[in-house]
C-alpha cells in the first residue's frame, strides 16, 4: 500500500459537523493506502489566541506564546482521532513532539530540521492512521516552537518529504487553484495542473489556498501535492514538476496584487552607487523592493523608479527624502493607487509573442501600462489600480483561460 498524507485546514475543522466530514475523506483513502493527517487548529482559534494573549501582555513572551498556540492544533487532533474511531477507523494522534518534528529555536518562525519516522511508522504498520498536530515542532531542548502562520501546509509538506509519501493533499475549502480569481473573472476555471514554478509566480493568487513556503519545500524534494476541496468531490489541482511530454498551455493564470505603491525619483545623477544608495536605505528598513526600473541616463541624469507594498509606502517616502537631497536628485513622487498584474505560464519558455500579445490586449481596453518587468514564466505591468478587473478580465480572454478543460 502506497502512503499518502492529507492535510485538512481549520475551515475543515469547523466543528463536530465538519469534523466528521473530514473523517469520512480520510476512511475513503484508508481503503487503499496508508494515511497521515495533518490538521490546523479549528476555525478562528489560532487567532483567537492571540487575542487573548495580546490582551495580558501587548507583545507576547515568543515561548509562551508557542505554548499557547499549539494548542489549538493539539484540540483538533485528539478530535479527528475520536472522530475516526467513531467510524470504526484505528487512529492515533501526535503532537509534534511526540512524532517527533525537530525544529531550530525561532519561537513563532522555526524551520524544521528533522522529522523522526520511526513512531509514525509504528502506527502505520499497526494499521493506524497517524493524526499529526501541523504548524508545531519542538527545539533540541524540548520547548515547543510554531512554525508561523498557516504553517500547517509545510508541516504536511515536510512529513511527505520524510516519509516519501506518494502525494500531499491540502484538503481545503475551494476546490483547486483558478486561472486567476473568481471573484473577478466569473469565467476563470479550475486548472488540472500547474507546476511548482508556475504557482510560486501566482503567489497572490495562491497564497489563499495554501502557504506559499509550503510550495517551495515542495518543489525542492519533488513532492506532489494537490489541492482540494473537502466539501466537494472532484480531482483539484495538481501541483508538479514540468510534464515534458505534455502539450502545456502557453499561458496558466492572471495573477494581480492590490496592494502595490510606486517610488519614483527623477534627475538622479547617472554615477556608480547611486542604486545602492537609494535602494539600500529602503532594505536597511526591511522594506521589500518588488519591480526595480533604471531609465538610460542622459545629460548624465537618470529617473529611478521601484515598487513597494503599500503599507510601506510612506515610510519609504520619508527615508528617501534626505537621500534625494545628498544625492542632488531633481524630485521624488510616489503613486499608491497601483495595481500589479502578471500573466505567468511555464509556456512562455518556448513561445513567442506573449509581450505583445498582452499590451495588445491592454491597449485595446485604453489601459496605459506604467511598468513592466519580466522572469521567464512571467510577464508583470503596474496600471492603475482603476483598471484592476478590467485588465485581468481582458488578459483572461486574450490568452484563452476562458476555454481552458480541466482533467
Ligand atoms: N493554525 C495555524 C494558523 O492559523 C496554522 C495553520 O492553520 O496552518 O496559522
Ligand atoms: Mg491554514
Amino acid at each position: 500500500m502506497t502512503l499518502i498524507v492529507q492535510k485538512y485546514g481549520g475551515t475543515s475543522m469547523a466543528d463536530a459537523d465538519t469534523i466528521r466530514i473530514v473523517a469520512d475523506r480520510v476512511a475513503e483513502a484508508c481503503r487503499d493506502h496508508q494515511v497521515v493527517v495533518v490538521v490546523s487548529a479549528m476555525a478562528g482559534q489560532t487567532n483567537h489566541l492571540l487575542e487573548l494573549a495580546r490582551s495580558l501582555q501587548p507583545v507576547p513572551d515568543a515561548r509562551e506564546m508557542d505554548v499557547l498556540l499549539a494548542t489549538g492544533e493539539q484540540v483538533s487532533i485528539a478530535l479527528l482521532a475520536m472522530a475516526l474511531k467513531a467510524r470504526g477507523i484505528d487512529a492515533q494522534s501526535f503532537t509534534g513532539g511526540q512524532v517527533k518534528i525537530s525544529t531550530d529555536r525561532v519561537h513563532g518562525k522555526a524551520r524544521i530540521t528533522d522529522i523522526e519516522e520511526e513512531a509514525i511508522r509504528a502506527a502505520l504498520e499497526s494499521g493506524k492512521v497517524a493524526v499529526v498536530a501541523g504548524f508545531q515542532g519542538v527545539d533540541e531542548l524540548g520547548n515547543i516552537t510554531t512554525l508561523g502562520r498557516g504553517g500547517s501546509d509545510t508541516s504536511a509538506v515536510a512529513l511527505a518529504a520524510a516519509l516519501k509519501a506518494e502525494e500531499c493533499q491540502i484538503y481545503t475549502d475551494v476546490d483547486g487553484v483558478y486561472t486567476t480569481d473568481p471573484r473577478v473573472e466569473p469565467q476563470a476555471r479550475r486548472l488540472a495542473k500547474i507546476t511548482f514554478e508556475e504557482m510560486l509566480e501566482m503567489a497572490s493568487l495562491g497564497a489563499k489556498v495554501l502557504q506559499i513556503r509550503a510550495v517551495e519545500f515542495a518543489g525542492k524534494y519533488k513532492v506532489p501535492l494537490r489541492v482540494l476541496s473537502t466539501f466537494d468531490q472532484g480531482p483539484g489541482t495538481l501541483i508538479t514538476l514540468e510534464d515534458q511530454q505534455m502539450e502545456q498551455a502557453v499561458i496558466s493564470g492572471i495573477a494581480f496584487n492590490r496592494d502595490e505603491a510606486k517610488i519614483t525619483i527623477m534627475g538622479v545623477p547617472d554615477r556608480p552607487g547611486v542604486a545602492f544608495a537609494i535602494l539600500g536605505v529602503v532594505a536597511d528598513a526591511n522594506i521589500e523592493v518588488d519591480m526595480i526600473i533604471q531609465n538610460t541616463g542622459a545629460d548624465g541624469l537618470t529617473d529611478f523608479t521601484f515598487t513597494v507594498h503599500r503599507n510601506d509606502f510612506q515610510q519609504a517616502l520619508s527615508l528617501l527624502k534626505p537621500v534625494v537631497g545628498e544625492l542632488e536628485a531633481r524630485e521624488i513622487n510616489g503613486d499608491d493607487c497601483i495595481v500589479k498584474v502578471s500573466v505567468v505560464g511555464v509556456g512562455m519558455r518556448s513561445h513567442a509573442g506573449i509581450a505583445s500579445t498582452m499590451f495588445k490586449a491592454l491597449s485595446d481596453e485604453g489601459i496605459n501600462v506604467e511598468m513592466i518587468s519580466t522572469s521567464e514564466i512571467k510577464i508583470s505591468v503596474v496600471v492603475n489600480e482603476k483598471y484592476l478587473e478590467l485588465a485581468v478580465r481582458a488578459l483572461h480572454r486574450h490568452f484563452g483561460l476562458d476555454q481552458v478543460t480541466a482533467d
